[in-house]
């Protein structure tokens, strides 16, 4: 029966995606829940994020529909285009996926709407908390994202590897009023995508294959010239969007395995603590609210602490693992050089006028998931 959570103290470490939404999913179950924050505010990156249906059901159970529908944009359609910028295949999500729900917002607007849910909710958010190790607590959930201190505390340390590949991400204002649609142009060694925001911003993030090693983090500035020299080539939109950037970020990309222990009975890891992922799939912040709403509803599920964290772990491991595996994948398909690359686009071209709905039915497995039925 649930009701298990009724009143049981919860201390989350981290107040980012993962957190805020563990957050409400527990504070509305009943727990008593405090997140530990690092930063003195809570903010993020100008940057963008796509949320696919999977993640807005679970947005939806929680109430927070109207707040997201009010900043965010419908996602009309993933346009996949060569470099030079002539289409390769539109997959139409408004034609073949009518219901379902995918949108555009930016990173800092879906962190307000977390925020605020949570703070309504009655969670205790403490701001300028960095934890160090894990704290006292007979419920702790590690939120604490990609260098997480939970993550070791129950794996031990891990050392991820460079994957070859550097990143810039950018915004820029665009009034063009065009088709809320994300872009992808793939050229041989590096893709761009970009797809534009609420409020007159387009998101861009290009992503290049170099020796050169980078750092992980997400905050180190670089000069705008060397992501236009990067992609001076490229056609269709992308020379006027370039042209606009006047500040740019740049980090490496590396691999990190999904961790082997996602708990121990009393701590529980959650989003990019647990399973890092590249961005080529877009899904890192859509396996933390599905994340999220599991662990809650394990929790509630059973009085047996133990049992629930086991069965959220069982749950969740299997899809993460094959998710973040598809997204190693993707940036192999668009990177492709030669013939190859000729041989791919024909049959996306091809492939896009025969049957376009059946290349979107590829990723049915992640975007008609429902974690709220699956674990009500
Ligand atoms: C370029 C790029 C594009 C992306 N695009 C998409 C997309 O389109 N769709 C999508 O679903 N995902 C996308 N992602 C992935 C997504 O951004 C992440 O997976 C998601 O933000 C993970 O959320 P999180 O809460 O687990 O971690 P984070 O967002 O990193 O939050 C962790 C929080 O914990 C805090 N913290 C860290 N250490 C401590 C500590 N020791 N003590 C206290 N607090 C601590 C941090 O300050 C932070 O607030 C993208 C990622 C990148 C890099």
């Amino acid at each position: 029966m649930p009701g298990a959570l009724r009143s049981r103290p919860v201390t989350i470490v981290g107040g980012g995606v993962a957190g805020l939404t563990a957050a409400i999913a527990l504070r509305q179950r009943g727990a008593d829940v405090t997140v530990l924050e690092r930063a003195p505010a809570i903010t993020e990156v100008g940057a963008g994020l796509q949320l696919s249906p999977n993640a807005t059901r679970v947005l939806d159970a929680l109430g927070l529909l109207p707040a997201l529908d009010a900043v965010s944009l419908p996602s009309q359609a993933v346009r996949l285009r060569d470099a030079s910028g002539a289409d390769v295949v539109r997959l139409d999500l408004a034609r073949h996926r009518p219901q379902a729900r995918f949108r555009l917002i930016h990173r800092a607007r879906l962190i307000e709407i977390l925020e605020h849910a949570a703070r309504q909710a009655g969670a205790q958010i403490t701001l300028g908390q960095a934890v160090e190790t894990p704290p006292d607590g007979t419920l702790v959930i590690g939120a604490d994202g990609l260098h997480s201190r939970i993550r070791t505390a129950l794996n031990g340390r891990e050392v991820p590897f460079f994957t070859g590949q550097t990143a810039w991400r950018a915004a820029i204002a665009d009034d063009a009023a065009e088709a809320p649609e994300a872009q992808v142009f793939m050229g041989p060694g590096r893709h761009l995508v970009s797809y534009p925001l609420a409020g007159g911003f387009r998101n861009i993030v290009a992503v290049l294959e170099t020796r050169d090693w980078q750092d992980e983090g997400w905050s180190r500035p670089d000069d705008p010239a060397n992501l236009r020299a990067a992609f001076a080539r490229f056609g269709g939109p992308v020379p006027s969007w370039l042209a606009q950037v006047d500040q740019t970020h740049v980090w490496g990309l590396f691999r990190h395995e999904v961790a082997a222990r996602w708990q121990d009975g009393r701590m529980a890891i959650l989003g990019d603590a647990a399973h890092p992922t590249l961005p080529f799939m877009a899904q890192g912040a859509c396996m933390a609210i599905e994340d999220a709403w599991t662990l809650a509803a394990c929790l509630d599920d059973t009085p047996d602490q133990q049992a629930a964290l086991l069965r959220y772990e069982t749950l969740r491991k299997p899809r993460a693992t094959r998710i973040v595996g598809a997204a190693n994948d993707n940036a192999r398909n668009y990177h492709l050089t030669g013939p190859k690359r000729l041989a791919a686009h024909a049959a996306l071209r091809i492939g896009g006028k025969v049957a376009p709905g059946a290349i979107l039915s590829r990723f049915d497995w992640i975007y008609d998931f429902d974690p709220v039925t699956e674990t009500p």
